[in-house]
């Protein structure tokens, strides 16, 4: 199996197919939940595409958030805050709510 290595730093990656998706470094906040579910907030995610803008009602407030995917199976792994209607929730602009049982931490 191929076997990529990110600078020696623990990440994490698509539980599907084992892309890396996220560096440990780059989590903001490990007490995120997700549609009741367990989810990490990192400023910064790669090899994920994004889906369409969309407004969306969460338990923080309205988002215009966009859907996150594998980039190499399209696996559903979360979704990136696009604009916070919401002053105090400003500072997920542009970060990155990848789900728990999504991906799997790697070393
Ligand atoms: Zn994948």
């Amino acid at each position: 199996m191929e076997r990529l290595v990110v600078a020696g730093n623990p990440f994490y990656s698509c539980r599907n197919c084992r892309t890396p998706v996220a560096l440990r470094d780059d989590i903001v906040s490990k007490n995120f939940l997700a549609k009741s579910r367990t989810a990490y907030l990192f400023s910064n995610a790669m090899n994920v595409v994004l889906g369409q803008n969309e407004d969306r009602q969460l338990m923080s407030g309205i988002f215009t958030i966009a859907n996150i995917y594998c980039s190499r199976c399209g696996e559903d792994l979360g979704w990136k805050y696009i604009r916070a209607y919401d002053a105090r929730h400003k500072y997920k602009e542009g970060k990155f709510v990848l789900e728990k049982a999504q991906i799997l931490k790697e070393y």
